[in-house]
């Protein structure tokens, strides 16, 4: 059901693509909602703000969920019925190459905005700003909204409803070695412009426990944050077993899937979930990168149980304010 309603949608998406005005839109609209959310008191967690602001372009497209544009389904789909799509970046790929960006910069969605800024800051960095909205159906978009599909979470549904975020990161555009400081929440932006969080869950709960609350392609809004989509583990419409870019993590090193350019799953990873060999990016020169690494739970309640993080350990680099 899913494949279908992504193909239906495949055919608008090319129009909607061509014309730079409507990947411009996407911006003002992002950070007009952004200050709805952002109100101090976190009263947002219902979700209403992304109800309404999803709500909006959903119509001017009839029935299809527009953030699904530009984007089409792959033969690999996981268990849950999830597939790794196919991001058409073309209506971007210009004012990217433009700005110096080049490798994998220019696989991230149109929905993520990218601007260089070598000037202002202590370093040059890549300012990284998307909504946190997922590109595909999920069960955790209001029933009103054209995103929102029926679909069984696994034992543990959350009542928090997506609601559109800014996440603006800024990424060093050459990152160093300097890390020290413990990835969190906002480890990193995965390609789609959702936002990648750490192994770990809010105490008490366990995060073995959490997965039982993911949609479909493995993602859940955050009660504590005003409804932010995220990640904690492989991000199945992004990367299943494979070596896809997943996204880049704050101190401006990209992480990709399961397994290295040669498709072999590494046996060096350090303690954050890195190590250095060639990479898509980088296919002649070795690079530091991270890999979602595996972990298995210690906590009486899931003992043994199984995933494979995004944001394990500390950054290997220094993250700018
Ligand atoms: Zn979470
Ligand atoms: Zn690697």
């Amino acid at each position: 059901m899913m494949r279908k309603a992504v193909f239906a949608v495949f055919g608008l998406s090319i129009a909607a693509c061509s014309s730079a005005s409507d990947v411009a839109a996407i911006t003002p609209d992002a950070s007009a909602s952004l200050d709805a959310t952002a109100t101090p008191d976190g009263s947002a967690p219902d979700g209403s703000a992304g109800a309404d602001a999803s709500a909006a372009p959903d119509g001017a497209s009839g029935n299809a969920c527009s953030l699904a544009a530009s984007t089409s389904p792959t033969s690999k789909v996981s268990a849950d019925g999830c597939a790794v799509l196919t991001r058409d970046a073309s209506a971007c790929n210009a004012a990217r190459v433009a700005a110096g960006l080049t490798g994998d910069w220019l696989k991230f969605s149109c929905r993520v905005t990218l601007t260089v800024d070598k000037l202002t800051g202590p370093v040059p960095f890549v300012l990284v700003s998307a909504d946190s909205q997922p590109d595909y159906l999920s069960n955790y978009f209001a029933t009103s909204s054209a995103c929102y599909e029926n679909y069984q979470v696994k034992g543990m549904p959350t009542p928090n409803k997506i609601a559109v975020q800014s996440v603006k990161s800024k990424v060093p555009l050459t990152p160093d070695a300097k890390g020290v400081a413990k990835k969190t929440n906002n480890a990193g932006v995965a390609v789609n412009g959702v936002w990648l969080f750490n192994d770990a869950a809010a105490p008490p709960d366990d995060i073995y426990k959490a997965i039982n609350s993911f949609d479909r392609c493995t993602g859940h809004p955050d009660p504590q944050n005003g409804g932010t989509y995220h990640y904690h583990i492989e991000p199945t419409s992004i990367s299943n077993d494979d070596a896809n870019l997943v996204g880049v993590m704050r101190d401006g090193y990209f992480v990709y899937g399961r397994r290295d350019l040669s498709l072999v799953v590494p046996s060096d990873l350090d303690a954050n979930g890195g190590h250095t060999t060639v990479t898509s990016h980088s296919p002649n020169t070795p690079v530091y990168h991270y890999h979602l690494k595996q972990e298995t739970s210690t906590n009486p309640g899931t003992l043994g149980q199984m995933a494979w993080f995004v944001g394990v350990g500390n950054f290997h680099g220094s993250v700018l304010p």
